[in-house]
């Protein structure tokens, strides 16, 4: 039987700190905010643009919501936040993805001013992140990392097995482990004997965006099991990229789906705007 860590609790608890900490801010006069593009009507996007909404409330944040029609242009969607990255009482901007097809993301994201990239995506950014100097981190390995600290694992000198190398998921999830001292091996769509690495992982991280993806033949004994999957599986039930009924009786500790890393990704873009306000405002 393993140890089922709670995303819900543990980021109820991040959000209870960033909550503190901005009260302590607003008494030196600065509101963190936080400004949110969607663009077109994704149902899933508006969502999460919903929840992230919520989480700036109940932390105390500042956020405004930009909602541009489907048919935006490129040069207007830049313009904006050229307005934004100039905008001193927004410190965090982020673009809700995935964009309408002609839109260009790698444009967009590099377009967002690295001091208010809370999500961790501008290239230079990520180079921080390579070299273990960085601002922000992004929002769900970090909030994976957090899930493995309040359990008390030890990263260093383990097997780490990231399932998944997405430059939002798995690459910097594979660094943040790395940067913890284990030993990572990432691994893909073509990745062969899938089976027999996982096998000898001590922690798996699973990003495949495949529901229930990892199997209990796939996970040694006493292992420590990440999951970071939001799927629906045949009949619409939401669920992980591990099965985690077959999977949960041989781990250590295992992450539900809903309730493990999810909550964690939001709880941590509210960490990192009040970073970006701190940033900008020049206080340690
Ligand atoms: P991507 O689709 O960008 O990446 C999936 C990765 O899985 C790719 O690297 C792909 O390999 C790999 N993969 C696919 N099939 C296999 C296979 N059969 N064997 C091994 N590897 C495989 O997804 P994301 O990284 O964006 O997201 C992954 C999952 O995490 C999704 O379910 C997504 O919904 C969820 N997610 C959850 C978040 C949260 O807040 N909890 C936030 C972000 C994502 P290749 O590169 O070769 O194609």
């Amino acid at each position: 039987m393993a140890v089922i860590i709670s995303g819900k609790e543990v980021s109820a608890k991040v959000r209870a700190e960033v909550k503190a900490e901005c009260e302590q801010l607003k008494s030196k006069g600065v509101t963190p905010g936080l400004a949110v593009i969607i663009v077109g009507d994704d149902p899933a996007s508006r969502v999460y643009v919903n929840n992230k909404k919520k989480a700036c409330a109940d932390v105390g944040f500042v956020s405004e919501e930009y909602a541009l029609p489907a048919h935006t242009t490129q040069q207007e969607l830049l313009s904006l936040i050229d307005k934004l990255n100039n905008k001193p009482e927004i410190n965090g901007i982020l673009c809700q993805l995935p964009l309408p097809k002609h839109l260009d993301e790698k444009a967009v994201i590099n377009a967002i001013s690295p001091l208010k990239d809370v999500d961790a995506f501008h290239p230079s950014n990520v180079g921080r992140i390579m070299i273990g100097d960085y601002h922000f981190l992004p929002c769900t390995p970090a909030g994976v990392m957090e899930l493995i600290h309040s359990a008390g694992i030890e990263v260093s000198g383990k097997n780490c097995v990231v399932i998944g190398r997405s430059n939002i998921v798995g690459k910097p999830m594979a660094m943040l482990l790395l940067h913890e001292n284990g030993t990572v091996t990432i691994c893909h769509s073509k990745t062969k004997n899938l089976k027999e690495i996982c096998s000898n992982a001590d922690i798996i991280v699973a990003a495949v965006g495949r529901p229930e993806f990892v199997k209990d033949d796939m996970v040694k004994d006493g292992a420590v099991v990440l999951d970071v999957g939001i799927n629906r599986d045949e009949n619409g039930k939401l669920c992980g990229d591990v099965d985690f009924k077959a999977v949960e009786p041989k781990a250590s500790y295992i992450t539900p789906v809903p309730g493990g890393v999810g909550p964690m990704t939001i709880a941590m873009l509210m960490k990192n705007t009040l970073k970006a306000a701190k940033l900008q405002n020049n206080i340690e």
